[in-house]
């Protein structure tokens, strides 16, 4: 696959406790995946509880803020102070919950990377959309955004994550065939801006990912790893993905 690494993310999204930090930091310390990159994002609160050679650590959201009067909020100096390397940004639940646009996500984006941060930008379409056969339409609005305020060589320091909303939590996962189509899709469009930019960008694929069906969908020639919500809390599961993308 044009020598891209293969990527695993963990998102814990508001799940977790203590119990499970020393759960997964012991398991992971004494399972290394070679040739995989693997970032876990757990809740902020207990990044810095987290320390291994065996995986990097993301943030779930970040501000696009300056530092300064923004209660609640966490900025990316704070990620990077706490030892991320990744920050997930446009997640749907935050589209949704916190009404974020395309191009507050291309800001998020932005200002992750002049943090230091590489952002997991995620897009994808809800099931209304898909049914209504208008999938591409939508992903370019999402996609436009992201070139109109990123540069060629910011977008070369993301990762993109495929997450079709109907897909996520609800164990309905995209047939491999319907994931490869919009990874090539999602290619493709990047290849209009920039040729080599879109031959190194890595593509992951999130929504129901399991154990049973990780190897197929990440075998998927534009499909370069996963993003995992619900199998990533438990870590025999998140563990066996992230050997499925070796
Ligand atoms: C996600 O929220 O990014 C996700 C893909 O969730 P799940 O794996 O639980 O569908």
């Amino acid at each position: 696959k044009n020598n891209r690494t293969p990527f695993v993310a963990g998102n814990w999204k508001m799940n977790g406790d203590r119990s499970l930090v020393t759960t997964f930091s012991a398991s992971l310390d004494s399972h290394a995946v070679s040739n995989v990159d693997i970032v876990l994002c757990p809740p902020a609160v207990y990044l810095p509880l987290f320390s291994s050679a065996n995986f990097s650590l993301g943030g779930q959201d970040l501000s696009a803020q300056e530092p300064g009067a923004h209660t609640g909020d966490v900025s990316g100096e704070m990620l990077k102070d706490v030892g991320c390397s990744y920050v997930i940004v446009g997640h749907s639940e935050r589209r949704e919950d916190h009404g974020e646009s395309n191009s507050d996500v291309a800001k998020k984006a932005s200002k992750a990377l002049a943090c230091g941060l590489t952002p997991i930008i995620c897009i994808g379409e809800p099931l209304a959309v898909r049914e209504a056969g208008e999938v591409e339409a939508f992903l370019s609005e999402q996609l436009k955004a992201l070139v109109e305020h990123l540069s060629v060589d910011d977008l070369s320091k993301s990762v993109i994550a495929y997450e079709p909303i109907w897909a996520i939590g609800t164990g309905k996962t995209a047939s491999p065939e319907q994931a490869q189509d919009v990874h090539k899709f999602i290619r493709e469009f990047f290849a209009n801006e920039d040729k080599t930019l879109a031959e190194g960008l890595r593509i992951l694929y999130g929504g129901s990912v399991k154990p049973d069906n990780a190897k197929t969908l990440f075998a998927q020639a534009d499909v370069d790893g996963g993003l995992i919500g619900g199998a990533s809390l438990k870590v025999e599961d998140f563990i066996s993905i992230c050997q499925a993308a070796n």
